[in-house]
């Protein structure tokens, strides 16, 4: 006696999860929360820093399921930089991707600002010999990946103090202002960690100056005094 085959059962197949979906620009006419945070960057009357991304489409997409890597970090925001092949299909000059669980359940409104002004801080335009803008030969503007200006370890900086010029810089720019809302962001993030490895942005590796910062920040301060006290002998 043969056997009798197994009556088809009801349980649903396991479909494969998408990891990428891309927001948009307004929703029950009010333009999104982070296309609204990118756009004060952008149009900002008080700082040009950004002013240069007028003209850039960059668009916004949340992306899901980002874990945590052997160091623990997670990786809470991603720049890719367009391909030709993306800017002839769907004109994206930027796509900037969110951690979407760390933004809507982790970040307050600061981090909210902090993330998107560092990604902003990624696209930026390509110089051509002369300085001045390159363009294509469709006439359109050149767009690059810029990379953090600090790579190190915070152990590195406690061991060795500010060694380099970048570290020095950006030491200062935190002492200036040791209160302003931003370092405060920095420490209670979980700091940065990106790669580019789906992107042909240009290879990031992790540690931001977020966490150099965040991590000397007494260091710094140590400096500080030591600094003050060395001109006052001086
Ligand atoms: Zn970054």
């Amino acid at each position: 006696m043969g056997r009798r085959k197994r009556p088809a059962t009801d349980k649903p197949k396991k479909r494969k999860k998408v990891t990428v979906k891309l927001l948009e620009r307004s929703h029950a006419g009010k333009t999104t929360e982070p296309y609204r945070l990118m756009d004060q960057f952008i149009n900002s009357k008080e700082s040009t820093r950004h002013a240069h991304l007028k003209d850039a489409k960059i668009a916004i997409a949340w992306r899901f399921g980002w874990s945590q890597d052997a160091d623990g970090r997670i990786k809470l925001g991603q720049v890719k930089k367009g391909s030709d092949l993306d800017r002839e299909m769907h004109q994206h000059d930027f796509v900037i991707l969110l951690n979407h669980e760390v933004w809507n359940r982790g970040f307050d409104a600061k981090c909210k600002l902090a993330r998107m002004e560092h990604e902003l801080c990624h696209c930026a335009v390509t110089a051509d010999t002369n300085g001045e803008p390159k363009t294509d030969e469709q006439g359109r503007t050149v767009w690059r990946i810029r990379k953090h200006d600090i790579e190190e370890f915070p152990e590195v900086v406690a061991n060795h103090g500010l060694y380099s010029d970048e570290l020095e810089k950006f030491a200062q720019a935190a002492m200036n202002d040791a209160d302003q809302p931003l370092l405060g962001i920095m420490e209670g993030g979980n700091g940065d960690n990106e790669d580019s490895k789906e992107g042909d942005s240009g290879k990031e590796n992790a540690i931001g100056k977020e966490n150099a910062v965040g991590n000397a920040k007494k260091k710094l301060a140590a400096e500080k005094k030591r600094r003050t006290r060395a001109k006052a002998k001086a």
